[in-house]
């Protein structure tokens, strides 16, 4: 059985051309699903028969809603769903004046080991498919009651360790006869696996991609984050994925007291953002119970960025989102699978 919702409309058509039946059924069939209709006895336009055939050819399933939190503070709305085989993920739809963003997850789990994430504790379980991806933008957008314009992947997972199911959503969310979104409004995270940032770079997509960088010397990223492939193989591979793409680079920088937020570790971060022409965000971290590292305060980050300003590197502060509601990756779904 095939699995319906990850199939490009391409390959829908040729599957339904290649059941006898007009072309014109591949795009009724495609216009449910986008919809969010997920039960083939409901695509009322189709003859019964091909909802019969459907139904014995392709398999279609439904995230279901497990748990929903509201953040009081911003309207952030973070949701963990259950999935086909009874695994869960976590997607948050934030809300911006300049328009609603999704952050979805890419596995269930990760396998990266970054010593101040929740998502990785009990390491990886599964890819998600490109089909559960799309369903956490496409039913995020339904309970939230409103429509997204910016999506990022820096939910649970390493969206590089899996690349191709990646692909085939940003193929299909992006489709004019899907979702639509444009590319451009999509951003990837990733700890820096460098043949991952290769192989997104020979695809030649114009998404925005984000490098976590946390620390500007090797021992201290290698410490922090064991994937780390050193700092200089992967920002060469950076470099590689803006002259192909001619995007420009972000580093993601999480603040953790007493450990990456000294003045000469922001000089030292300045210098590679300079180096790239990178554009750094700098987070306070989040508070994981099972990690015990502490944020930086605000003063400190204040002074980080102002070294990072006087080196001449755009910085933004990420406001905490969501942070009454457990909004970093992967801590929900952790005290969810505890209590279990
Ligand atoms: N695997 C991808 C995307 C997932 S996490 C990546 O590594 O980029 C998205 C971002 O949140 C990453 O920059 C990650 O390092 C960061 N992150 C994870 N746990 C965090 C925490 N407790 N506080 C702050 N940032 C955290």
């Amino acid at each position: 059985m095939t699995d319906l919702l990850s199939l490009t409309p391409e390959e829908l058509r040729i599957r339904i051309k290649e059941f006898g039946l007009p072309e014109y059924r591949a795009k009724q069939i495609q216009e449910w699903l986008t919809r969010g209709c997920r039960d083939f006895a409901q695509m009322s336009n189709l003859p019964k028969n091909l909802r019969e055939t459907l139904a014995e050819e392709f398999t279609l399933t439904a995230p279901v809603l497990l748990r929903r939190q509201v953040s009081k503070e911003d309207g952030t709305e973070k949701f963990l769903w259950g999935l086909a085989d009874g695994n869960s993920v976590e997607t948050v739809f934030m809300r911006y004046h300049y328009g609603n963003s999704v952050c979805i997850s890419s596995q269930v789990g990760c396998r990266q080991g970054c010593c101040f994430c929740a998502s990785t504790i009990g390491g990886l379980v599964r890819n998600l498919t490109a089909g559960e991806m799309l369903d956490e933008v496409l039913f995020s957008e339904k309970e939230a009651g409103d429509r997204i314009s910016n999506i990022v992947l820096m939910g649970i997972g390493e969206p590089l360790d899996n690349l191709d199911q990646v692909l085939r959503f940003l193929r299909l969310i992006s489709h004019p006869d899907g979702r639509n979104i444009g590319l451009r409004h999509i951003t990837l995270s990733t700890c820096g696996l460098p043949e991952g940032i290769d192989r997104l770079a020979d695809e030649n997509m114009p998404i925005t991609l984000s490098l976590s960088l946390h620390a500007p010397e090797d021992a201290l990223r290698s410490k922090l984050m064991p994937s780390n492939r050193g700092i200089d193989t992967v920002l060469d591979a950076c470099r590689r994925y803006q002259e192909k793409t001619g995007r420009r680079i972000s580093f993601e920088y999480s603040m953790i007291r007493d450990t990456n937020d000294s003045p000469a570790q922001a000089e030292a971060l300045a210098a590679h953002a300079r180096r790239i022409g990178a554009h750094v965000n700098l987070i306070p971290l989040n508070y994981v119970e099972e990690r015990g590292l502490q944020p930086s305060s605000g003063s400190t980050i204040r002074a980080f960025q102002s070294i990072l300003e006087q080196n001449g590197v755009t910085v933004t502060v990420r406001r905490r989102l969501g942070s009454d509601i457990d909004a970093s990756c992967g801590q929900l779904r952790r005290k969810y699978t505890k209590a279990q």
